[in-house]
């Protein structure tokens, strides 16, 4: 038996009050509703699949649709990450149906894990955009902000997307200066996460103050401060490389 990871823009459907997985033994009959399919994994073709359904699509009562980061309480980190790898491809394979180059139908390779215009031979690989996510310190405490778009009161560790040409040590350093106005030193890999919302793959690193006052840009970060152990605030949970890094900087710290 194998799963069906099937998204309706951007949502994921799921049976059983949002508890379970569809699959191709008792829910074959969803495979109408497939706007397009393809493998998970694809050495193995009998294996899950993944799908995309037109939201105007009917849906039998027992199935439901629901936001993709709310499933993080109800399924195991293993399978969290796996329905983000099928929607990564599901969506992947969506953008590129014509090619970028000369206009041509593409097709999908599963040698090369590719999509492949047949008219002028343009391979697209699935996109992964690269960004790094930092933990600060400096005299025992934390570097934090609170982004524009965040709830009130919520707080992060600082993050940004990798630029081209840029090594992700130039990346921590930019970031964190254009956020906060402030250089690090000692940077160090921490650990990484695919973070499919919708096609990044997050770095984490741990890294020192070295210079300055914090100033915000008042655009991406609107505000940020130095947090000790007992003074963390709202923050996001929960299985993401954030948290990671927060819960790690307690550990040591406390
Ligand atoms: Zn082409």
């Amino acid at each position: 038996m194998s799963k069906y990871y099937i998204f309706c823009n951007g949502r994921i459907l799921l049976k059983n009050g949002g508890s379970e997985l569809p699959d191709t033994e008792s829910d074959k009959e969803l495979e109408l509703l497939f706007k397009a399919s393809g493998n998970v994994d694809r050495e193995d073709p009998d294996g899950d699949i993944w799908a995309e359904i037109d939201p105007a699509s009917e849906l039998p009562d027992k199935y439901v649709l629901l936001e993709r980061r709310s499933i993080w309480p109800t399924f195991e980190e293993k399978e969290f990450f796996r329905a983000g790898r099928a929607f990564h491809l599901m969506d992947w394979q969506r953008a590129n149906r014509y090619c970028g180059v000369c206009g041509s139908k593409t097709s999908y390779d599963p040698a090369e894990g590719a999509m492949r215009c047949p008219c002028c031979g343009e391979i697209y690989y699935p996109v992964i955009s690269p960004a790094i996510i930092v933990a600060v310190e400096k005299d025992g405490k934390l570097l934090m902000g609170h982004g524009a778009n965040f709830p009130p009161g919520r707080f992060s560790v600082l993050a940004g997307f990798v630029e081209p040409g840029e090594s992700l040590e130039e990346c921590v350093r930019r970031e964190v200066y254009e956020e906060t106005k402030i250089r690090v030193k000692n940077i160090k890999y921490f650990g990484s996460q695919p973070w499919p919302f919708p096609r990044s793959l997050m770095l984490g690193f741990n890294a020192e103050w070295e210079s300055g006052e914090i100033e915000v840009d008042g655009l991406e970060v609107t505000q940020a401060s130095w947090f000790a152990p007992d003074e963390i605030p709202d923050v996001f949970r929960g299985l993401s490389i954030s948290w990671k890094l927060i819960e790690n900087f307690i550990k040591n710290r406390s």
